[in-house]
């Protein structure tokens, strides 16, 4: 099994929270790495806060000044998709939504050479569906890494109906050459990690929304007792609302509606406020 050379040109598309830190893996595994995002001046704002948090690395004796400007300067912002054409692999960790997934890896069939893989970093759409349609489905799979990415060791490499061998083999070993922990699953709504996480977080807010405790008593007692780094409502504000609550809407659909997985109207009325989590200052907790 071949990992991908580290001269191989890596492109990430999107910038958010997942895009960044994936970005940053790759820089400091050695690759160079394109990022692009659709929205003005944010792979700015990601590769700015990628550097920001080197600069800690740096300030904590973990990271040597040299060793900083090197990933610095591999880690280049992308004006546009076509300046992606000579990357060899693309990750996309944009909005979870299958149709833009779908417009994004078929605008890259119009500009990736044939043997490109494309990568996923969906946390519960069908990567068959991704492919689909594609003139070249069997490179697509899904690479998940987890929040933060240069922090979280696991990474599940995801096969889709038509991915082939070859390319899980390489996303397998390539995570493993990035100093990750990949694990297989197949494409199923949620993969391993979020199908289980899902009636986590359901039966956590259902205790909030029943009145039984409170967030910061669930979290504590999660913790504290239950061994969890984080309890649910803080990782759920670490996580983002939104993705956390399409995440569970796509997983209930997929299944049928099945109420395990039944989305909670409590955070459903915490997207509607824009009240996100970290990101927007405000979510379960307030970080103002
Ligand atoms: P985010 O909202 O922080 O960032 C998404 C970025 O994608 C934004 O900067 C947005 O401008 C950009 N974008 C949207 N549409 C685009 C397009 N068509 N082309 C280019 N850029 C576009 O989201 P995130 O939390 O980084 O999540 C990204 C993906 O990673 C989602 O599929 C999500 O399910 C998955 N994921 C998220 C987490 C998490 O904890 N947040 C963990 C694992 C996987």
């Amino acid at each position: 099994m071949n990992a991908l050379a580290p001269s191989g040109l890596v492109a990430v598309i999107g910038s958010g929270a997942m895009g960044s830190g994936i970005a940053q893996v790759a820089a400091q595994a050695g690759h160079t790495v394109l990022l692009f995002d659709a929205k003005d001046g944010a792979a700015e704002k990601g590769r700015s806060g990628v550097l920001a948090g080197l600069d800690r690395q740096v300030d904590k004796g973990r990271l040597t000044g040299t060793e900083r400007e090197a990933i610095a300067a591999r880690l280049v912002v992308a004006p546009a998709l076509a300046a992606l054409a000579d990357a060899r692999l693309v990750i996309e960790a944009i909005v979870e939504s299958l149709d833009v997934k779908r417009q994004v890896f078929s605008a890259l069939e119009e500009v990736l050479a044939t043997d490109a893989i494309l990568a996923t970093n969906t946390s519960s759409l069908s990567v068959t569906a991704i492919a689909a349609g594609l003139r070249h489905p069997e490179r697509v799979a899904g690479l998940h890494f987890f929040n933060p990415a240069p922090v979280m060791k696991l990474v599940e490499i995801v096969s889709g109906l038509a991915s082939s061998p070859l390319v899980l083999d390489t996303l397998y070993a390539t995570a493993r050459a990035w100093g990750k922990e990949p694990v297989r699953a197949t494409s199923t709504p949620g993969f391993i990690v979020n199908r289980v996480a899902r009636p986590f977080y359901a039966e956590s807010l259902r205790l909030l929304e029943e009145g039984v405790a409170d967030a910061a008593t669930i979290d504590a007692v999660m913790r504290e007792a239950g061994g969890f780094r984080m309890g649910p409502f803080e990782l759920m504000d670490l996580i983002g609302h939104d993705v956390n609550f399409a995440v569970t809407r796509s997983v209930f659909d997929a299944y049928f509606g099945d109420p395990r997985f039944r989305p909670s109207l409590a955070q459903q009325e915490l997207v509607a406020a824009r009240w996100l989590g970290r990101k927007t200052g405000r979510g379960f907790y307030d970080y103002g």
